[in-house]
C-alpha cells in the first residue's frame, strides 16, 4: 500500500501505539489500514456416486479443475457463500450437510472453508468463471489436473470417508514449500 485510501496522501508502515506488528498508517489522516487474511468458500458437491467439480475459466490455474469457491462477501456466512459460489460457478443447487475441511495458508494469508453438500437435482452449467462443469466418479477424477492442493486434500478425505461412511470435521495448516507456491 502506498497511499492512503481514506485520503490520498501517503502511507508508511509503522508499529502504532499499542500495537505489536507494522501496519500502513496515513502520515496525514493517521487512519490504520489494517490487513487481514481472506476467506475463501466452497463445496464439496455430490450427486450419489459422483462429485462436481469446474473447470476453471480464469487465472490462477486456468483450465485445471477445482471445487466450487471463492471469497466471501460481506454480509453473509461462510455456509451462504458456499453456496452461492456454487450457484455462481457450476449453476448448481446444493442443500449443505455439514462443514467438512478447513484450511490455514498462513503464507498468502488465506483461510478455506469446505462444506459437504447434495445437489438437489441434476441441472448444472458453467457459470462466467467455468470452462466445464462436470460430476465424476472416484476413478474419473483427474488427479493431477487439479488447481490446488486444498481441492485434492479435500477429495482425498471424501473418497477414504466414504468407505466408512463416516465424516470427521477436518483441518489443516499447509505451509508452502520453498520455491512451489500453491496458488499462482
Ligand atoms: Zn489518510
Amino acid at each position: 500500500m502506498k497511499f492512503c485510501s481514506q485520503c490520498g496522501k501517503d502511507v508508511a508502515l509503522t508499529i502504532p501505539e499499542g500495537d505489536d506488528r507494522e501496519r500502513h498508517v496515513c502520515l496525514h489522516c493517521s487512519t490504520i489500514h489494517y490487513q487481514n487474511p481472506r476467506i475463501i468458500t466452497g463445496t464439496l458437491p455430490i450427486l450419489e456416486d459422483r462429485v462436481l467439480l469446474c473447470k476453471r475459466a480464469i487465472e490462477p490455474r486456468h483450465g485445471f479443475w477445482t471445487l466450487p469457491a471463492g471469497f466471501m462477501e460481506n454480509g453473509e456466512t461462510t455456509e451462504q457463500g458456499a453456496v452461492r459460489e456454487t450457484w455462481e460457478e457450476a449453476r448448481a443447487k446444493i442443500k449443505v450437510d455439514a462443514l467438512y475441511t478447513l484450511f490455514n495458508l498462513p503464507q498468502i494469508n488465506q483461510v478455506y472453508f469446505f462444506y459437504r453438500g447434495t445437489l438437489t437435482d441434476i441441472n448444472f452449467g458453467p457459470g462466467p468463471e467455468s470452462l466445464e462443469v462436470e460430476l465424476f466418479y472416484e476413478h474419473e477424477i483427474p488427479w493431477q489436473e487439479l488447481a490446488f492442493p486444498v481441492i485434492t486434500e479435500t477429495l482425498q478425505h471424501y473418497f477414504a470417508d466414504r468407505k466408512e461412511n463416516n465424516f470427521p470435521f477436518r483441518t489443516k495448516d499447509l505451509i508452502r514449500p520453498l520455491n512451489k507456491p500453491l496458488i499462482s
